[in-house]
């Protein structure tokens, strides 16, 4: 290269000189050219230093005279010296290059793309998932968002990609249909989207099915827009925060970010790639995607990628199966990822879905919330959806869930307050006991004396069914308190009135038990005072003949106590008159089932009600949420129980399921020659084909097959039939069984008396309260009880969680130091346990709202509004999806 007679002093006025000499484009810098700037753009570009500058030579073609016509000045620096003649040929030059366009395809189902070849635009839809065809460029319908963000943040000094306005509006067409407001989204089918509309489907996704994507995302319950806005994220990827591969739990699904360390492909087979990633602490997990090499293409080894699966092992190392793999910043530009339920052999994934709650929400605009709520002060609606389907950082998402939980919280108090209403200007039923003193009896047929507790409750509640108004009371104990015999002293009561009473389980087992206990206590009532007192158990799936003698039993009258669960609530059942019932650990039945019963008896006087409860909420909080009922606390349990000794093992449950002489399993042989019983007790129910250790299906095949071989063991879970789980239940209670494995379904109320371990795998999996729960079920006796927590507990605060176990025996103090510690994790979800009426609303979390909901909701209920807003109430709480 020439120097052209450059004197180095030109370069104290310029920092380049530019001249155009035959075909060739010279530029003289004092510098180097800096690295990542628009000019690697440049096509063909040598650098050569000669001593005190250097010289670059490129070929003078229009896609150069392109980028330097864009690029010159803000690379290099305002000052660029070159000819008037040079800059002329410069610009002709550049003005053959066509600017960057993207426009509808023809068949409205693509983004086309025309731009010049350069390396930033090739990036950039690489990055998109674009793909070149013989007119330019190629970009899914659904990623039109992503590249209208990323033309937002266009940072080259080269041109942006113009974005025609037949794609702009795609985004930003109004919904036709939609006036404002949520509900009239109902009406609206899915296919008003027009990433849906354009049925763009891969050919993987084809093959399993050629039904269009609405109709397969009708099949996923999303046939609305409605049902689309309201399908909540199961969890969120925090990418500023996340998990790291020694935090997984095996079974759960996970995501990891991290860098690629290996990538290979195998021909075994069917074929695939197998790819490992090492996280930002330098563990490595590896990821096999079957029948997927191409994949190979897309990645390379130090890409940096976003890795989702279940996870499991292989060969005793880390795997995630299931999975999908990202680019880090695939063009999605989004702090939080949420992660919706995904459907993959019908093509319809969670970045699909995230992709139609984008179109959706940026197209709604604005939205109302139903004229009931009074709007002002309060966060705009429109946020609050943003928030929770596509969160800005974890502190918003938490205030979208709070604002969420308050409107859930107003529709209760709907209710709550409302049918208070009712039945307080309607007359009780006054149950002050009769001649055959049945409750005295009752307690002269216990084994035992009744606590102070139990003594003062069931005193207050005789005085509260004596009135003639109805009343609502709330029994709070901590487990094993001993609620279910202040609730059967009342019922007695209630029956020598001449009343008809109802206790009700929240599950089949409890039912039972409840059932059996209360049978149990009439029986001995008749031998030893010779007194009848018929109780009836009423659940689902007795047979039809039994069931419809068992109504007509109740409906005339002969059945004086029934027992049941869920069932007592179907209005097919008649009740004779109804004075009494009672709801064990409420949390699961909804207020409106409740008010539907208490309402049923045809002469309008309303029924008392006990509802029961081990959560520990304050007094103030319980007046308000259950529409000022009176609690009821129950302080002192019964005599002679000892404290259960709470261990925690920090070991793998997986080898501690394989450790034959480890001391668990010593001292469980031991207590059942003792003739004791243990539970082992796993968070997971039957988990197909998956090897879990901590599932109900594994654990029993390890104790009972190998560990305690000896023992006879046996296993429950919630997705058995009824009739296998209590025959189970029966068994064990029968002493037939020693060990029970079984899933959380034995987490409320079973008592079985001569249980004395505990065993918990995988505890780190459970919230403190159910721990709590579950660690009740020992310890019902005068004997030695012991509850082994056996967690490695990796994080934080399920370490403190477990720890709290171990410091107390009070489910008190177990609550409040749950509710200190929770929330720390990096993955968050609005996900809740299923056991309540409410999505967002947590009791306990929570109860500085109640309050301000109460106001708001009495407010709606004098306002024109009434009818409207306990309609939504009502049609929220029927069907729990439904919101508002
Ligand atoms: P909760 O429902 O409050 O958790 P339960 O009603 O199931 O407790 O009672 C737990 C156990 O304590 C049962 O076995 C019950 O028979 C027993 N029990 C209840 N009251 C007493 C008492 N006063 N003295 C001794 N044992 C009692
Ligand atoms: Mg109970």
């Amino acid at each position: 290269m020439g120097n052209f007679g450059i004197q180095e002093s030109l370069f104290e006025e310029f920092s380049c000189i530019l001249e155009i000499l035959d075909d060739e484009i010279y530029l003289f810098t004092k510098n180097e050219f800096p690295e990542k700037s628009d000019f690697r753009n440049v096509l063909g570009l040598t650098s050569e230093n000669n001593g005190s500058f250097w010289t670059h030579k490129a070929r003078f073609a229009s896609l150069n005279a392109f980028v330097l016509r864009y690029a010159l000045r803000s690379s290099i620096g305002r000052n660029v010296r070159l000819s008037s003649e040079d800059s002329e040929r410069l610009k002709k030059a550049a003005n053959n290059v066509t600017l960057p366009l993207a426009r509808l395809s023809d068949d409205g189902k693509f983004v086309e793309i025309l731009s010049p070849n350069l390396k930033v635009y090739k990036e950039l839809f690489s990055r998109l998932g674009a793909y070149p065809n013989q007119n330019g460029w190629r970009l899914r319908l659904d990623r039109l968002m992503d590249f209208e963000l990323s033309m937002d943040s266009w940072k080259s000094h080269l041109p942006k990609i113009e974005i025609s306005k037949d794609l702009l509006k795609l985004n930003r067409e109004p919904i036709p249909g939609f006036d404002g407001t949520v509900d009239s989204l109902r009406a609206i089918p899915i296919g008003a989207l027009n990433i849906v509309r354009a049925n763009v489907q891969n050919r993987n996704a084809l093959k399993n099915s050629k039904a269009t994507l609405e109709e397969k995302l009708a099949k996923l319950k999303l046939s609305t827009l409605h049902d689309l806005l309201f399908r909540l994220p199961r969890r969120y990827i925090d990418k500023s925060k996340p998990q790291l591969i020694s935090d997984l739990i095996e079974g759960e699904t996970a995501t990891i970010i991290g860098k690629i360390s290996a990538l290979s492909t195998f021909t075994a087979s069917v074929g695939g790639l197998r790819v490992s990633v090492v996280d930002s602490t330098g563990s490595e997990i590896t990821s096999t995607f079957w029948r997927q090499a191409w994949l190979q293409t897309k990645f390379s080894v130090g890409d940096e990628v976003i890795l989702t699966g279940a996870v499991g092992s292989w060969k005793g190392k880390p795997q995630l199966n299931g999975h999908s793999i990202e680019h880090f910043d695939e063009g999605i530009v989004l702090p939080v990822v949420p992660i919706y339920k995904q459907s993959e052999s019908s093509g319809i994934t969670s970045g699909f879905l995230i992709s139609a709650i984008r179109e959706l929400l940026q197209r709604l605009g604005d939205v109302k919330l139903p004229v009931y709520f009074k709007a002002e002060g309060r966060q705009p609606y429109i946020e609050i959806l943003h928030e929770l389907h596509l969160p800005s950082n974890l502190e918003t998402h938490k205030s979208a869930i709070l604002a969420m939980s308050y409107y859930e919280l107003v529709y209760l108090q709907l209710i709550i307050q409302d049918s208070k209403k009712n039945v307080e200007t309607r007359p009780g039923i006054p149950l002050s006991g009769g001649d055959r003193k049945l409750q005295t009896k009752a307690m002269e047929s216990f084994p035992f004396d009744l606590t102070n507790s139990q003594k003062k409750a069931t005193a207050k509640l005789n005085e509260l069914l004596a009135t003639s108004t109805p009343n609502s009371s709330l029994l709070v104990a901590d487990v094993g308190s001993g609620k279910t015999l202040v609730a059967q002293l009342a019922c007695l009561r209630a029956v020598d009135s001449g009343a008809q009473a109802i206790i009700v389980g929240p599950t089949d087992v409890l039912a039972r038990q409840i059932y059996a206990t209360t049978k149990q206590l009439v029986e001995t009532m008749k031998e030893k005072f010779n007194v009848n007192v018929r109780v009836e158990l009423l659940v689902g799936g007795i047979k039809a003949a039994e069931r419809k003698s068992l109504l007509k039993d109740i409906a005339d009258g002969s059945v004086d106590i029934i027992v049941g669960t869920q069932a007592v609530f179907s209005e097919t059942v008649k009740y004779n008159n109804l004075g009494f019932v009672v709801i064990d650990e409420q949390q699961k039945f909804g207020a409106e089932q409740r008010t539907k019963l208490l309402s049923s008896r045809e002469d309008g006087r309303i029924p008392d009600l006990l509802l029961q409860t081990a959560t520990p909420i304050p007094r103030s909080t319980a007046q308000v949420y259950y529409g000022d009922i009176d609690p009821i606390l129950m302080k002192d349990k019964p005599l002679g129980r000892l404290p259960i000794e709470t261990v925690w093992i920090s070991e793998d449950p997986k080898e501690v399921l394989q450790t034959p002489l480890h001391p668990i399993w010593l001292d469980v042989i031991e207590e059942a020659s003792k003739g004791n019983q243990s539970f082992v007790i796993t968070p997971m129910v039957v988990d197909s084909a998956k090897i879990d250790a901590s599932s109900v299906e594994r654990s029993y095949k390890e104790l009972s097959g190998h560990i305690l071989k000896e023992l006879r063991v046996g296993f429950v879970h919630g997705q058995m039939k009824v009739e296998e789980q209590r025959a189970t239940m029966e068994k064990f209670q029968n002493k037939e069984l020693d060990v029970l494995v079984a899933s959380t379904v034995i987490e409320v109320g079973v008592d079985i008396p001569d249980a004395t371990r505990m065993i918990i795998l995988s505890a780190e999996r459970m919230g403190a309260s159910s721990l709590h729960q579950i660690r009740g079920r020992v310890g019902r006796n005068s004997k030695k009880s012991k509850c082994y927590l056996v967690s490695i507990g990796s994080t934080d605060s399920a370490q403190s969680r477990l720890q709290s176990l171990v410091n107390f025996d009070n489910g008190f103090e177990i609550a409040k130091e749950d509710l200190r510690t929770r929330g720390e994790g990096t993955i968050f979800s609005s996900d809740q346990s299923g056991r309540s009426e409410m999505i967002f609303a947590n009791l306990a979390k929570h109860s500085n709202l109640i309050a301000e909901a109460k106001e708001e909701a009495l407010r709606i209920l004098k306002s024109p509004f009434k009818e409207i807003a306990l309609k939504d109430a009502q049609e929220k709480f029927e069907s729990p999806e439904r919101l508002f």
